[in-house]
């Protein structure tokens, strides 16, 4: 059975929750599970070096039957060889490899060249979605709420302030209707001109940050992810229109069509102390209409 040599073709981004492919390769796994790559896909797998938006829940359907994919991950393929989720040692995109979608399944899968239906769990997805567009509108509402922060000029995020979020963020997981996002304030950050102590009552941030989050919501402005292919590495890019004008993002994942599909985004936001420095937890919430 080859490998494929281009990118999986992927969906997901224009907000396809189902799709027809080719059935390209069967990678046993060492679990006894199995890897099915298809020429094309609308599920959405999570990304290794990245993985904040979780895979989409789904179902594989072919002559055998329809199966549940248990899992969805990034896959590359360099010298003949399949990596898969954490085994992959490089980055989604990276020079010289190929990068597929691999569909997991337990027990019977498909025959390669066999044409099968994917069926995306359209409910989660749009729960996700919705997660993700939140998770974009919060960062940018941080990063508006801890503008005055900063005693340099450092760099800035799509609205022109400074950029906390992309500075700081250490871990960012997408959660159906909300996101989870860890920030590190230490030494690096304090010596980009960060100062912590604007951070001393979480609360009043989150305030300043639910403010603004709630003009945006009320605006109910287009979303929209551009690309210019559909292979899986394609650069893409989240645009939302804000009352001050269009934002861009580059991001992987899925989202709404519309800012006017949610009822309210608001943020919590949580201090602890760690070594060196000063842990902030950001917890988001989208309410859909
Ligand atoms: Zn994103």
């Amino acid at each position: 059975m080859a490998l494929p040599e281009t990118d999986t073709l992927v969906s997901y981004p224009d907000g396809a929750t189902s799709s027809t492919g080719t059935v390209l390769h069967v990678e046993p796994l060492p679990d006894g599970r199995s890897a099915v790559l298809l020429d094309e896909t609308a599920f959405h797998p999570v990304d290794t070096a990245w993985p904040d938006q979780p895979a989409d829940r789904g179902t594989l359907t072919s002559a055998s039957g329809t199966h549940a994919i248990v899992d969805g991950v990034t896959g590359g393929i360099r010298d003949g060889k399949l990596y898969l989720g954490a085994d992959l040692p490089v980055r989604t995109g990276a020079e010289g490899w190929t990068f597929v979608v691999a569909h997991v399944l337990e027990g019977a899968v498909p025959e390669v060249g066999e044409t099968v239906r994917v069926e995306v769990d359209a409910q989660h997805r749009a729960a996700l979605s919705a997660g993700h567009t939140a998770c974009h509108l919060a960062s940018l509402a941080l990063d508006a709420a801890l503008a005055d922060a900063w005693s340099k000029d450092v760099a800035t995020d799509a609205l022109g302030n400074p950029a906390f979020d992309a500075l700081a963020i250490q871990r960012s997981r997408i959660v159906p209707n909300g996101s989870l996002d860890t920030y590190r304030i230490g030494k690096s950050l304090r010596r980009k001109g960060f100062t912590p102590a604007a951070l001393a009552d979480p609360v009043d941030v989150a305030a300043h940050a639910n403010a603004r989050l709630a003009e945006w919501v009320e605006a109910g402005g287009a979303v929209s992810i551009e690309r210019t292919e559909s292979s899986l590495t394609a650069r893409r890019t989240w645009a939302c229109e804000l009352p001050t004008g269009r934002v861009e993002i580059p991001c992987g994942g899925t989202h709404l069509e519309s800012l006017s599909e949610l009822a309210s985004v608001t943020v919590a936001l949580t201090t602890g102390e760690i070594e060196g420095g000063v842990e902030l937890v950001m917890e988001t919430t989208a309410t859909v209409r």
